[in-house]
């Protein structure tokens, strides 16, 4: 390890569920195999998958307390292990990396490692090592994550930061931004093809809305709560096409399907409306509006898990042919191709950002509900 290297860092901590984060100095990690790096955290950003684990929702996780939240960051590579392996090696001193979530040490073993799931319209994982092995580990959630000065990652699941994009720009596409991307590419759509997102003025949905229109397809935004909702038409005025963001309170699904069937010259309903919708928010009616927005033969991609789960009705699946899937981050390789896709078309959180003492303040915020992505800045002293 470097010598010049502080002995200690600052890091929150989560000591007990439902209760605030603790502001702890702790000896700094190092290392202990061959694929990990540390990293100095450049950026960290909030997801709303802390918040389900701080208030005790996620069954086993964390592994134990104190524990160090925060799965989507970014930061700069500051040493190796001793015998770095190859991908770590690549890593230089002085890089910059995203670093998502998943997989941290996964185990090269199991049936998710060894045999990558049939080709897909998401990127695999190389084989030996999957997002979905049934053994890894994930920082932030079963181990420490990005909410501290410095952190330990797996060097084969980070992604390098192109040079147009800053850190605290890459730390909320890391598990908002690849998540949503993959949702988008599992639609199967082709372009033109049109696409609903609901909940398009929260984290993900909001880089959605960015996404979908640099794909090639007609958007269409849903929200349902002022905040997001103008946030929503915000992102979408500055993007060519223009999204159309639609008020559900006001706008009923059955009379877009008809106004969108209009403009699409269709004469029989089953060939109106949406090619395919992304279910971001946890609410019933939000994916029953989404479905009824739905084509015969339409697909829905669920990226939100409910506590209770949703409905569906058969008859969508039986007489309408929808097709319901889930979508669940996205490989390394989805991870980087976001990245650069990003870089490239210019698509950017809209976020605030807070310094790594005042993590409490910005989950106030996150709890007020006022969209977009709430950022740790590490630059930022006060
Ligand atoms: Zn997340
Ligand atoms: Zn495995």
């Amino acid at each position: 390890m470097a010598s010049n290297l502080p002995t200690s860092m600052q890091a929150q901590f989560l000591e007990s569920y439902k209760t605030p984060y603790k502001l702890r100095t702790v000896p700094l990690p190092s290392p202990s195999t061959p694929h990990d790096i540390l990293i100095r955290v450049d950026a960290a950003s909030y997801c709303h998958t802390d918040f389900v684990l701080a208030e005790g929702q996620m069954p086993g996780l964390p592994k134990s307390f104190p524990h160090i939240g925060c799965h989507e960051f970014a930061g700069t590579v500051i040493s190796h292990f001793k015998s770095p392996s190859e991908k770590a090696s690549e890593l230089k001193v002085g890089a910059r990396v995203g670093v998502p979530g998943r997989a941290f040490h996964a185990c090269g073993n199991c049936f998710e490692c060894k045999k990558n799931r049939p080709k897909d319209l998401i990127a695999e994982d190389d084989e030996g090592y999957s997002v979905h092995c049934v053994d890894a580990e994930n920082n932030g959630l079963s181990r420490h994550g990005g909410f501290a000065e410095y952190a330990i990652v797996d060097a084969r699941q980070v992604a390098p930061i192109p040079d147009s994009l800053t850190a605290a720009e890459t730390a909320p596409l890391m598990c908002a931004g690849v998540t949503i991307y993959a949702a988008l590419k599992r639609c199967g759509l082709q372009v033109g093809d049109r696409v609903g997102i609901l909940g398009a003025g929260g984290g993900l949905g909001h880089l959605g809305l960015q996404y979908g229109v640099h794909m090639g397809y007609k958007v269409l935004g849903i929200e349902a709560a002022d905040f997001p909702l103008a946030l929503a038409k915000d992102v979408a005025q500055r993007l060519n096409p223009q999204p159309h963001i639609v008020d559900a309170r006001a706008e009923q699904a059955s009379v877009l399907v008809q106004n969108l069937g209009g403009q699409d010259g269709k004469t029989h309903v089953g060939e109106m409306g949406l090619d395919a919708v992304v279910i971001l928010p946890e609410s019933q009616i939000a994916f029953d509006y989404g479905m009824s927005m739905l084509k015969t033969h339409g697909t829905c991609v669920v990226v939100s898990f409910p506590e209770k789960g949703f409905q569906f009705s058969a008859r969508d699946v039986v007489f309408r042919d929808i097709k319901i899937l889930g979508s669940l981050v996205g490989s390394n390789k989805t991870l980087r191709e976001m990245l650069d896709f990003s870089a490239r078309h210019n698509v950017r959180a809209i976020s605030k950002s807070y310094p790594l003492a005042r993590l409490n303040e910005l989950v106030e915020e996150y709890n007020k509900g006022s969209g977009g992505k709430l950022v740790v800045d590490m630059t930022r002293k006060e």
